[in-house]
């Protein structure tokens, strides 16, 4: 196998308490896999992590293509569309994303971006600001603009979070597309059924890995068990390092925690 993105013993904290802890694994160039877990379990700071936004405290990640061919969907509540921008500007502005080159747009680059639009379903919206649309609209638009980025890594964290269900459908296809073109694409999702039907790998997080590789095998009863009650002795707990899954999990089962409340997870 040859990997896209590696991570080795990789560890994040906020303000020392690990939001990622000792994650192991690789993944595959032309994958395509669901990352899933708890709230709180690390999703979104790992997706930081392969794009170099966070500092690790331990371990590393290493990136097998260049930073600039990965794309990146951060989660709605972290993109201001307040200011006035059109969704041809919006779209173009991936350009600048994977070439740096803004400011030398030239017509056939305008031409691809209509075209992108037109892909997702948005002819005829170029002039429109971005702070008119629906969220599914503005999600198809940001869409767009990675279809622009010819990415060859693709991270998108809950892409489908508050979005209707044709906006949905039609954005799978798109990421189906993606894995049928050969790039690796990494997508935080909820939907366990949807991760079952449309993404073929999984890796499921609760700041440790809990289990990583076919989604069949992954999204088992146990491990879902597994990553909730490791959720559960994390918030709880203090001295983090020393929780073991096992442990935990036989813990849960027996209706207590590993640890006391010293610390406290900050769960939003
Ligand atoms: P997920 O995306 O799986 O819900 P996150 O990666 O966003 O989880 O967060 C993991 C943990 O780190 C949570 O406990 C969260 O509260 C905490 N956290 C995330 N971002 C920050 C931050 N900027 N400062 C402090 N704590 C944070
Ligand atoms: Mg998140």
């Amino acid at each position: 196998m040859s990997a896209a993105i590696t991570l080795e013993n990789l560890t994040v904290s906020y303000r020392r308490h690990p939001a990622l802890h000792h994650v192991n694994g690789a993944f595959a160039r032309g994958s395509l896999t669901a990352v899933v877990g708890p709230n709180g379990a690390g999703k979104s700071t790992l997706l930081k992590s392969m794009l170099g936004l966070i500092r690790c405290n331990e371990g590393r990640v290493t990136t097998h293509v260049d930073r600039q061919r990965i794309a990146y969907l951060p989660q709605q509540a972290e993109i201001d569309r307040s200011f006035p921008l059109s969704v041809l500007d919006c779209v173009l502005l991936g350009y600048w994303a994977a070439q740096g080159n803004w400011g030398r747009i030239s017509e056939p680059m305008i031409a691809r971006a209509r075209r992108s639009l037109q892909a997702v379903g948005l002819d005829g919206f170029a002039g429109r600001t971005v702070a008119s649309l629906s969220v599914g609209q503005f999600q198809r638009v940001l869409f767009a603009r990675i279809l622009l980025q010819d990415a060859e890594v693709i991270l998108l964290d809950e892409p489908f979070n508050a979005i209707d269900a044709r906006t949905t459908s039609d954005l799978l296809r798109i990421i189906a597309a993606w894995h049928a073109e050969q790039r690796t694409v990494i997508a935080v999702l909820h939907d366990h059924e949807q991760v079952r039907r449309a993404f073929p790998q999984t890796l499921l997080l609760a700041r440790n890995v809990v289990a990583w590789g076919d989604t069949t095998e992954v999204l088992c009863d146990d491990n879902l068990l597994r990553a909730r009650a490791m959720a559960e002795a994390v918030d709880d707990g203090a001295g983090i390092c020393q929780v073991d899954a096992d442990q935990v999990l036989a813990l849960a089962r027996l209706g207590t925690h590993a640890h006391g409340d010293h610390h406290h997870g900050g769960r939003q």
